[in-house]
């Protein structure tokens, strides 16, 4: 019977040493709780081994000392309970203090407990036992635990009494048995011997009991707390996601909501099925290298593409137990991905034959305004006729409009296509000023209007940017200004602010006294084909596209336009353009340039070369007339030829300083020409510069023919005057003689 108790005790002990440890394994983040009931755990189990070892003694000072040790644990039990207790209570304030407070008087109590003096040793027939001598000490004993007790009890009443969930009443009736146990137990171990009995362990027993009631209690509480192991559950039936488990044999055997409505089939018809019943996949998809695998495939029941993502799963020894399969259904995603495609394809296609279209609207335009303009140029030269003279002066005015306007509707449509891009190359603020200036000042002082340019002399005038399109912005405000002004004058006030040492921001304010504009229009200046104040702007010529340039330009180069405007009384249109300053120069005060068209109307050529050789090459017989009739007052030989065949002859037979080359011909074009010109062995011209021709002025395309390696580029319609200034930039100056009028 002796033994068969011993036996029971340790019995007992060592399994609650192991469910103790078990706790341990736990994966998630250990909180107070865990850490409360693996103590306590240990306490039971060293209670239970030490007075097991006790009974087993016939030497009582050996048992004194297996005492001392079980009284440790007794005390440790109680402390963690009582923190377990006040911990799920949730008692707070004066009550928390006193009832945690209360139980470490166990620590003063522990010396007097294990005195030899005051426990009394006998041998039972259950083994050694002991009892407290009466006494004072006995008496403080008792009442300690009676308040012990009655604490427990209290708290315990307490957590019931605010329980309002279910699962904290069944927490507090465990917690109540537990109490119940123990204090049964050690009420039992003092009562018995009293009525004569030998004393029996009933509270070391008993508190095995409570040990294995306080487990579920912990187990209950941890199954439904927020952890990553019960989360996990509902995290994986509630994603919408197909997520299939397979075992380590690749046998499907978990599937969640959203697979078994991916595959339209029951949870139990799923489990039967392999992966690579459910998708078009090469076998062995689970042999991979790491954890993770991702592969596109095809489903077989729907047909849908997905792209999946394969987990390998691990126990604690790094074996893999399964895998977890994630499916996405891409199929909407790459259908899109494929119209797009489909769509961005026509849409490219539909570009590129919107800017084969007007590249050759522009030459076929060009062409024949090129022969218009420049047969009329020799006209205005030639004739002297007062009558003949005005009809030519208002075709060339007509010619002109017509050509602005050409020009914008180019440069609009290769915006709205994407297609302008704007370039950075240095350029002098000074002299885009001047030619502004000496640009508007004819047309303003037809008009009878004053044009003012005020500008700071140290504004940095060294600058990188695109001076065609800032030109070509500046000039449309000022133009817009002078057009809608009828008395007063047009004002530009330039201002900057320096944002870095190399950056500044420039101001162009055109003010004028014209006609002004309504509030409520305002907002629509800058649509397309928009002209606004149409009863008083009908007489004066505008196609209403150029503001939606301006505004679409300076947005391209990164800046703003604003508008401020009354009605009847002026506007005030404000370019803010942050430029990049490439030096020192400022632009110190701005003057108009010398009129050289007004000299070259009113009198001869720029220059006279009666030596130099100029090679015009052009398809179109009256191109090539206009080129020789505009050049005839320079005295310069031109020579004429119809192909690039022809030229290649030509200026390989014969020395000429400047080949005039038109891009458009048949067969032969001046590209390829220009490719076989510079290849020739025997070329006598081969110091020629070479200038392309070409009825193609669509924006960007200088650069492109400056990169096929042409000298210069000069867009037709040809103007006298600008020929004149490119041959004179490219004649030998040997054989030029300036013309100093
Ligand atoms: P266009 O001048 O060819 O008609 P714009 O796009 O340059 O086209 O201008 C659009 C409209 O804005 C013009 O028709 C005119 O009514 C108005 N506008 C532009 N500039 C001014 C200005 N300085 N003063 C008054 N109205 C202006």
């Amino acid at each position: 019977m002796k033994e068969f108790l011993f036996y029971l005790i340790f019995g007992l002990s060592a399994i609650t040493y192991f469910v103790g440890l078990g706790s341990l394994r736990k994966t998630s983040r250990k909180g107070v709780i865990d850490r409360l009931y693996f103590l306590s755990a240990m306490c039971s189990a060293g209670w239970g081994l030490f007075i097991g070892l006790v009974l087993m003694q016939t030497d009582e000072n050996l048992a004194a000392l297996f005492r001392a040790i079980g009284m440790l644990h007794i005390f440790g039990l109680l402390i963690c309970f009582t923190y377990m207790l006040v911990f799920w209570s949730n008692i707070q304030g004066r009550m928390k203090r006193w009832t945690s407070g209360f139980v470490w008087l166990s620590a003063l109590l522990y010396p007097f407990v294990i005195r030899r003096e005051n426990v009394e040793f006998e041998m039972t027939a259950y083994g050694m036992s002991y009892r407290i001598r009466p006494g004072i000490f006995s008496v403080v004993y008792v009442v300690f635990c009676a308040v012990v007790a009655v604490n427990l009890f209290c708290l315990n009443l307490h957590m019931l009494r605010r329980s309002v969930r279910r699962r904290e009443r069944d927490i507090a009736y465990s917690l109540l048995l537990c109490v119940i146990i123990v204090g049964f137990g050690c009420a039992l171990d003092t009562l018995l011997q009293m009525i004569g009995f030998s004393a029996f362990p009933v509270s070391t027993l008993g508190q095995f009991v409570a040990q294995m009631v306080l487990c579920q209690t912990y187990l209950f509480y941890n199954g439904s707390r927020v952890t990553l192991e019960n989360m996990s559950k509902f995290v994986y039936y509630s994603v919408d996601e197909p997520v299939f488990l397979f075992d380590e044999t690749e046998r499907l055997c978990i599937v969640n909501n959203g697979a078994t409505i991916f595959l339209g089939l029951s949870a139990e018809e799923c489990c039967k099925l392999r992966l690579e019943d459910i998708f078009v996949l090469e076998r062995d998809a689970f042999k991979f290298r790491g954890n993770k695998n991702r592969v596109e495939a095809r489903c077989w029941q729907r047909n849908n593409i997905c792209s999946i993502s394969i987990d390998k799963i691990y126990d604690d020894y790094q074996d893999i137990i399964g895998y977890i399969v994630i499916v996405h259904d891409v199929t909407e995603r790459v259908r899109m991905l494929e119209r797009l495609e489909r769509e961005k394809q026509r849409a490219d296609k539909a570009n590129e034959a919107k800017s084969a279209f007007l590249a050759n609207m522009s030459h076929e335009i060009r062409t024949p305004i090129n022969a218009i303009m420049g047969m009329n140029e020799m006209i205005l030269r030639e004739s002297a006729e007062q009558s003949t003279l005005e009809y030519a002066g208002n075709i060339q005015n007509a010619s002109k409009t017509l050509l602005v306007i050409i020009n914008d509707i180019l440069d609009f449509s290769k915006i709205e296509s994407g297609m302008m891009e704007v370039v950075e190359e240095p350029y002098s603020l000074r002299t885009l000023l001047q030619d502004l200036r000496t640009e508007c000042i004819m047309r303003a002082e037809e008009k009878g209007l004053a044009l003012r340019f005020i500008v700071p002399e140290e504004t940095p005038s060294a600058l990188l940017g695109d001076e065609v399109r800032v030109r070509q912005v500046i000039l449309n405000i000022l133009t817009n200004a002078i057009k809608y002004t009828m008395k007063g004058g047009v004002t530009m006030t330039v201002t900057y602010e320096r944002q870095t040492p190399d950056s500044v921001k420039l101001f162009f304010a055109v003010a004028d006294t014209g006609i002004g504009i309504k509030k409520e229009n305002i907002g629509r200046l800058f649509g397309k084909f928009d002209r606004i104040n149409e009863e008083q702007v009908h007489a004066i010529e505008g196609t209403g596209l150029g503001l939606s340039i301006v505004d679409r330009l300076v947005h391209l180069m990164d800046g703003k336009v604003t508008v401020e405007s009354e009605y009847g009384k002026g506007s005030v249109f404000t370019v803010e353009l942050r430029q990049k300053v490439a030096g020192e120069e400022t632009v110190g005060s701005i003057r108009e340039q010398p009129r050289q068209q007004e000299r070259q109307e009113a009198g001869g050529p720029l220059f006279t070369a009666p030596d130099a050789r100029i090679l015009a090459v052009d398809d179109n017989k009256v191109n090539l007339a206009v080129i020789r009739g505009l050049l005839r007052k320079t005295k310069a030989q031109v020579t004429c030829a119809t192909s690039g065949g022809e030229c290649l002859e030509a200026a390989a037979k014969e020395r000429y300083d400047v080949i005039l080359l038109d891009h458009m011909m048949p067969g032969m074009d001046g590209i390829e020409t220009l490719e076989k010109f510079r290849a020739l062995e025997e070329n006598a011209s081969r110091d020629a510069k070479v200038i392309v021709l070409t009825a193609n002025a669509m924006a960007g395309v200088r650069e492109m023919y400056l990169e096929k390696g042409f000298d210069d580029y000069l867009s037709k319609p040809i103007e006298g005057k600008a020929l004149e200034k490119l041959l004179l930039k490219y004649l030998p100056s040997a054989l030029v003689t300036e013309n100093e009028e």
